[in-house]
């Protein structure tokens, strides 16, 4: 039976409700009445259900299909004004014991390079990183109890943030790494993790065994209540994201939204971020043995419905996507990108992109001074901060600030005295030029006149060679 507060994973993920649901807005799809009232609903910039946006999902009124993306494009300026965090994934080991069909890193692959980082590897990595100008990453790893126990990522943690190399520093780090137990949650809370992400590939039990033959990642239920425990271990910010492609997107869809309804329900916290990665080809993986791929255009509609459907939730889009879709499903909520990514164990001390480890092909194959000046040139400000979670703002006081329309006096100016100092270490003359113009023309947004001198003064001070300023 269907209950969102349930901590089983079938009954908060309910497969009769899902089919209820897709049944219901077939049924309604064309129900102009009702439409116009769950967009009505919307403007409310509370979020919709599952149902609610699963009828949106299923509309194909043009007139409709328009209200979803303009909405879309209002609330993320609302919530999120023009900032797009950078961030970028570190592959620390791809040895796995899973046979997960549509990753390369499945047990059975025999042909590919198996690498597990050492630390003085790590290290290596992490100035790479930092002399690009990264100051958040995502650690990556395949599931192997014997190669990569929890004491190796802690470790790599460990390192990680205690590299200071010239001016850099990884000041956050969010880890996707396998469904755990409590007590290892526990041990990143300690180690003091950003975000934890773990993507549920798919909700539908039936496909997700038969995706996930062998290894400890077959047990549905296991996999789908991580969550829960990491919030029972500590962490109060969690990452969410289906793998597109897997299965009938509408599902996935109903099942993303029912997933953080049950956080909502249950520890009175949503998701902090959602993902949407798409399957892309690797190594011995074609995506077309799959059937349920979706066009940019859905993908888009995708994108635009989580942003009314959970507004306060951050939206991720990887490197898996190209710069072209990027630019669009940015406008339309998504609030975190990836950017000069290499999927492959060791790639970033690579002159160039190694294909033997790569976890998937990158489409976005540009670098980071690249991606930050083609932001600043489509108006956006790209941000580096990550200062929430070292002030302690994880989980429902995050929320709370975001509720509270306190963004303006907090994330505004984080992310230009961020921007200044990557614009100060490492960028091009023609990045560095751009971005000082922007920085000026954004300080005037700073509603808060006191808070707005103090970041003056700070950008001041970061042009005279301090760093590390944050509201
Ligand atoms: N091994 C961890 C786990 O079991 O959750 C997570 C790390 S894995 C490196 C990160 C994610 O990459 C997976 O959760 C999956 O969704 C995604 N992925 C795997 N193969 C992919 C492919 N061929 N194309 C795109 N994404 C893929």
């Amino acid at each position: 039976m269907y209950n969102p507060k349930s901590l089983k994973a079938e009954e908060f993920i309910n497969h009769e409700e899902i089919l209820d649901t897709l049944k219901y807005a077939e049924e309604n799809k064309d129900n102009i009445v009702l439409l116009k009232e769950i967009i009505e609903k919307a403007k409310l910039r509370k979020g919709l259900s599952h149902r609610e946006a699963s009828v949106l999902l299923a509309s194909e009124n043009e007139e409709i299909i328009n209200e979803i993306y303009t909405l879309a494009e209002q609330i993320k300026k609302d919530f999120y004004g023009n900032r797009i965090v950078m961030f970028a994934p570190l592959y620390l080991s791809n040895y796995c014991v899973n046979g997960c069909l549509y990753c390369p890193y499945h047990l059975k692959n025999k042909h590919i390079a198996r690498k597990k980082l050492t630390q003085e590897e790590v290290k290596k990595e992490v100035i790479a990183l930092q002399d690009m100008g990264h100051k958040r990453l995502a650690i990556e790893a395949g599931e192997d109890p014997v190669n990569n126990p929890i004491e190796y990522i802690i470790d790599c943690i460990k390192t990680i943030y205690s590299i200071k190399h010239k001016n850099g520093a990884i000041r956050r780090v969010n880890v996707n790494i396998a469904a755990t137990t409590v007590e290892n949650y526990k041990k990143l809370k300690e180690a003091e993790i950003g975000t934890y992400i773990l993507f549920q590939e798919t909700y539908h039990k039936e496909s997700y065994e038969k995706l996930h033959p062998t290894g400890p990642k077959h047990d549905y239920n296991y996999h789908t209540e991580a969550m829960d425990r990491a919030m029972e271990g500590g962490i109060d910010d969690v990452g969410l994201g289906v793998l597109f492609g897997l299965e009938l997107y509408r599902y996935e869809f109903a099942g993303l939204l029912m997933h953080a309804e049950h956080l909502e329900a249950v520890h009175g916290v949503g998701p902090h971020t959602i993902s949407v990665p798409r399957l892309k080809r690797a190594d011995d993986i074609d995506p077309d043995q799959f059937d349920n791929g979706i066009s940019d255009e859905m993908f888009g509609k995708i994108c635009a419905l989580i942003r009314i459907a959970v507004p306060y939730t951050g939206m991720i889009i990887s490197t898996r996507e190209s710069q072209e879709v990027r630019e669009k499903v940015i406008k339309l909520g998504v609030s975190q990108i990836s950017g000069a990514s290499r999927t492959s164990v060791g790639g970033y001390t690579e002159e160039e992109r190694p294909h033997d480890s790569e976890q998937f092909d990158v489409s976005d194959q540009r670098s980071l001074d690249e991606v930050v000046n083609w932001l600043i040139d489509l108006g956006y400000i790209p941000s580096f901060c990550t200062a929430c979670y070292r002030e302690g703002r994880t989980g429902d006081r995050f929320m709370t600030l975001l509720k509270n329309g306190q963004i303006g006096n907090c994330c505004h100016p984080n992310s230009l005295m961020t921007l200044k100092e990557f614009l100060m270490d490492y960028a091009s003359e023609d990045t560095k030029k751009k971005g000082e113009a922007l920085i000026l023309k954004e300080l005037e947004n700073i509603p808060n006149e006191k808070v707005k001198e103090i970041a003056k003064d700070n950008l001041e001070k970061i042009e005279n060679g301090s760093r590390d300023f944050r509201f």
